[in-house]
């Protein structure tokens, strides 16, 4: 029985670790609401919405290094420029 738990345990501090660290390559700070609004856009649209974000520099680019912050909007997205690392930002409006 303690074993049990105790493996158990160990699969749930696992599973926190890798969320974070899966968490932390995309996104350093998670906001709660943000991520939840995030998480219902399909996988599709995501990657279309970072890929088709605005640098005063280059245009049309991919965000990197992007944090999800919630916004009265919708979710506002902010991150780096993937062709030249100038921060830019993102809104995605709720429906
Ligand atoms: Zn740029």
């Amino acid at each position: 029985m303690i074993y049990y738990i105790c493996l158990l345990n160990t699969q749930v501090v696992f599973a926190i670790f890798r969320f974070r660290y899966e968490g932390g390559r995309a996104m350093s700070v998670i906001d709660f609401k943000a991520a939840q609004k995030w998480s219902k856009i399909p996988k599709k649209v995501q990657e279309l919405l970072i890929d088709n974000v605005f640098c005063s520099d280059c245009g049309v680019t991919t965000i990197v290094e992007y944090t999800l912050g919630n916004d009265k909007l919708g979710v506002l997205l902010k991150g780096k420029c993937k062709k030249c690392g100038k921060d830019v930002a993102r809104l995605v409006e709720d429906e």
